[in-house]
């Protein structure tokens, strides 16, 4: 097929994967701000923030690729032939992602999928929802009184294999931040308390960091999945586990900027 490169089109093509933050567009990177401004296509998982696109020029176009509330994604095939042929096509083409790309954001495999078909890949890290979360709250994931480190952990198994090793993890010592674990939070705690963890472990829950939607809940890991169900936090949401879950303030800190709760 022939290619009809845009006149302004610079250099071979090329796509950059461009972490969005959690939500505030405030926790943009400069780095990002300037791509999103530049993209003449956009295509946007919907865990990016709707202030996010407000860097988009007007004439982009904005393609929705994510999924939301259980509904069916666009499938990754899909999105991987588009991001490939408007690429091809001289289009300056972002894709946007929630949090930072490479942290259970599919990033890996769109840059496998890009690569492949000969386009270029540029990679701006964002801020992921496993640090920004907790610290809404005042939680430092790695305090060094309370942790030797953290592990950031999916609550979704992986397709053909097992989830998480919970047992190593309830004895690992680590905080536990856990992303898309709001569905599995029985299993998790059940998991964890059986492995050896301490049912008077600290847990807290931060449902839609960074946006006007925040909640959040603090527990302990015997109480969690009860707690959770009680309050009825929605996803998207960060469990964290450990002893750190107990430190930061008891109130917000500065989470949402007064821009979004329109008072600004
Ligand atoms: N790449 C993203 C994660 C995508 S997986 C990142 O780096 O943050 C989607 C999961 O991320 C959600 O199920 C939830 O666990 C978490 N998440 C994303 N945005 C969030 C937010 N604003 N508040 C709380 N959790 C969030």
């Amino acid at each position: 097929m022939a290619m009809n490169p845009k006149p302004d089109a610079a250099g071979p093509p090329c796509v950059t994967l461009v972490g969005a933050g959690p939500g505030d567009p405030d926790l943009l990177t400069l780095k990002a701000i300037k791509a999103i401004r530049q993209a003449t296509v956009l295509l946007v998982d919907d865990l990016v923030g709707d202030g996010v696109l407000r860097y988009a020029r007007r004439s982009a176009r904005i393609v929705h690729v994510g999924k939301r509330g259980g509904c069916r994604s666009t499938p990754q095939a899909f999105i991987h032939r588009l991001m490939v042929a408007q690429a091809r096509q001289g289009e300056r083409v972002v894709r946007l992602k929630g949090g930072d790309p490479f942290v259970f954001g599919r990033g890996g495999e769109e840059c496998d999928a890009l690569r492949a078909a000969g386009v270029a890949v540029e990679v701006v890290p964002g801020i992921t929802a496993g640090i920004a979360a907790p610290a809404a709250l005042g939680i430092p994931v790695t305090d060094r009184r309370c942790a030797p480190g953290v592990a950031f952990v999916t609550g979704h198994a992986q397709p053909g294999g097992g989830g998480a090793d919970w047992a190593a993890l309830a004895r690992s010592g680590l905080t536990l931040v856990v992303y898309m674990g709001v569905t599995a939070v029985d299993h998790i705690v059940q998991q964890l308390l059986q492995g050896g963890l301490a049912g008077a472990t600290p847990a807290a829950v931060i449902s839609a960091a960074h946006t006007a939607q925040q909640r959040a809940l603090r527990c302990t890991l015997a109480t969690l999945a009860t707690d959770l169900h009680e309050a009825g936090l929605p996803s998207p949401a960060i469990l964290v586990i450990g002893e750190v879950a107990a430190l930061g303030a008891a109130a917000i800190v500065a989470a949402v900027p007064d821009s979004l709760l329109g008072v600004g």
